[in-house]
């Protein structure tokens, strides 16, 4: 009988007792007992005990005697019931063994850099370098398998509302997507270099005029980015892009596949439609783009109750253009002088001047009575209640105010678990700040700005509202969409806008400006980041564990070693020589 249609291990149960089976899979554990050796055999269904016999088959048990973890064996015998008493009701195949009459040894395994057996913390150097072990632990191939189950309900629920899956190249032109780009050079077109794409954000929007109508693509992504926390520089989204569409039928499309991922997955009914918050109000309520919407601790504005107020702090702010944010913390009065002054560290480490604090801080007997009153109004800071408030730029008191809160409810447990709360955060800006200051685009420049905010894209630009929209789920941004500009002319003026001149628009845009020319569908779409979504599923908060061969987070393939060095005979054939950074100037990093 082949291996491949042997039962499996983890498949065996009382109905087939009495059977003659052919067992393949790998030992992972092995006992021995006064005669009797004992061998919990493992495959990706599970696992079987396989019981060798001195005296029943006296061969057999020989080998079995030189098993160890990770062999792989085959193991012909038969299923038995296993003695009363004896059962495993932790274990699938508890109830049943099988007595073996032949063992043979396929492959032997060396001695393990860490027990694939059980669920001990690993650490993850080395679970990356020999990821194949790790793979073959029961937590990691659920893991594999649930991603798979998500791509299968994904393949299936776009079918059914009729997209296609359409691939789009690798090596193709760069698609800016607020990072930088690999690059490929081109052997047979010396000094010149593909990009690998960012997203395949261009390609589908060709698609669209291309006349393909509702696309997606479980896509790779490719962006050179500094090293960051949350971020891999190589990447999954479910691409989408629709013709024809408003915000509301992309709303629609998302969130019937989510709900169908996390019925169909998880068993949770997701209360639809999610609800949505403007950019600028989750800036104000929450202090972020991607709030966590488990708990309230919303932020509120104090201005209205500060306008003539002299508290230095709170004047020069607001006389600077700048806020004063506020928000209440529930039972905080009795709080710790040392949580307070954490609290503060935080707001001083996100570039703010620190916090102040209502009641009991320095600056009580300098609020006039109605001040504080007002204070306790705008927050709703019953009289047990401490007010935490910073006074500052808009933008950074609102980051202030939100590392403070998403701190708040870390330490005090006010994050209700098992709460899914997905929220859009729809309408958002067309352009931002980046950190020198400069005016870049909000989402990416292919985005649409609201047609009645248009007066103000030259005078007024940071507030020129997008169709754009991200989708957020307790506190982590899961995609990021938009209704696409579909005219030339406008195009043109976005780019012109941040920045971009003739020369550059023309050589890094000019097939897409051109094909605009030939009749296109309005467009728009979202690409959702299926790692973090398995992530969410998984119920783990590292994005390598959902994927299989994830690099470090400085960009290193532990397991392969990649990068790695090349030949200089590879290096003449595509025209490059390497000059290697003098010290101290960037180079790789360790
Ligand atoms: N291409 C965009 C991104 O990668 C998503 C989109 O606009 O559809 O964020």
């Amino acid at each position: 009988m082949s291996g491949f249609r042997a039962p499996a291990c983890g498949s065996l149960r009382t109905a087939d007792v009495g059977r003659e089976v052919e067992l393949y899979g790998w030992v992972s554990r092995r006992r021995d007992h006064g005669g009797l050796i004992f061998v919990d055999l493992r495959d990706r269904w599970g696992t079987v005990q396989v019981v060798f016999n001195p005296t029943a088959a006296p061969e057999a048990h020989r080998i079995a005697e030189s098993l160890r973890a990770e062999y792989v064996v085959r193991v012909r015998g038969a299923v038995e019931r296993r003695p009363r008493g004896s059962e495993n009701p932790g274990l699938a195949t508890g109830e049943v063994e099988v007595l073996a009459r032949e063992l043979e040894v396929l492959s032997p395994s060396k001695a393990l850099p860490f027990p694939v057996e059980g669920e001990q913390e690993v650490d993850e150097a080395v679970r990356l370098r020999y990821r194949y072990l790790d793979l073959r632990r029961p937590r990691m191939q659920r893991i594999l398998e649930l991603r798979h189950r998500v791509n299968k309900v994904t393949h299936a629920y776009f079918d059914e509302h009729g997209f296609w899956e359409v691939e789009t190249p690798l090596l193709t032109r760069a698609t800016p997507e607020g990072a930088r780009d690999f690059l490929v050079p081109s052997r047979l077109h010396p000094g010149r270099f593909y990009a690998l794409p960012q997203s395949p954000q261009q390609m589908k929007q060709l698609l669209m005029v291309a006349g393909v109508q509702r696309y997606y693509q479980i896509a790779r992504c490719l962006r050179d980015e500094d090293l960051r926390a949350d971020r891999a520089a190589e990447f999954t989204q479910l691409d989408l892009e629709m013709s024809f569409c408003e915000e509301e039928d992309v709303f629609e499309v998302v969130e019937g596949w989510i709900g169908r991922l996390w019925r169909e997955i998880l068993d949770v009914e997701l209360p639809r439609p999610w609800p949505r918050l403007s950019m600028e109000e989750a800036l104000l309520r929450y202090g972020t783009d991607k709030p966590d919407l488990r708990y309230g601790l919303e932020i509120a504005d104090l201005g209205p109750a500060l306008a003539g107020t002299r508290v230095q702090v709170f004047r020069a702010a607001l006389d600077a253009g700048g806020v004063v944010r506020g928000l209440a913390v529930p039972g905080g009065r009795t709080m710790a002088r040392r949580e307070l002054d954490d609290l503060v560290a935080l707001a001083r480490g996100a570039g703010g001047g620190g916090l102040a604090w209502l009641p009991g801080g320095p600056l009580d007997k300098f609020l006039s009575e109605a001040e504080q009153a007002g204070i306790r109004r705008l927050t709703g800071a019953g009289p047990d209640d401490l007010v935490l408030i910073a006074a500052d730029r808009r933008r950074r008191a609102e980051t202030v105010m939100g590392l403070v809160r998403q701190e708040v409810a870390r330490r005090r447990g006010l994050v209700c678990e098992g709460q899914w709360r997905f929220v859009w955060i729809y309408p958002m800006f067309l352009f931002e700040e980046d950190a020198e200051g400069n005016l870049t685009y909000g989402h990416h420049p292919f985005t649409r700005p609201f047609e009645e905010d248009l007066p103000l894209i030259d005078e007024r630009p940071y507030e020129v509202r997008a169709h754009a929209y991200d989708v957020v789920c307790n506190g982590y941004e899961l995609a990021s969409g938009s209704l696409r500009i579909y005219d030339r002319a406008m195009q043109e003026r976005v780019f012109e806008i941040l920045g971009l001149d003739r020369q550059t628009i023309q050589s890094r845009f000019g097939p897409l400006l051109e094909a605009f020319e030939y009749g296109v569908p309005p467009h728009g779409g979202i690409a959702p980041g299926l790692d973090r979504i398995v992530m969410l599923l998984a119920g783990t908060d590292n994005i390598r564990d959902v994927i299989a061969f994830p690099k470090t987070q400085s960009m290193v393939d532990l397991m392969m070693d990649a990068p790695g060095e090349v030949d200089e005979a590879q290096l003449r054939e595509l025209h490059i020589r390497v000059e290697p950074p003098a010290r101290g100037e960037r180079g790789r990093a360790r």
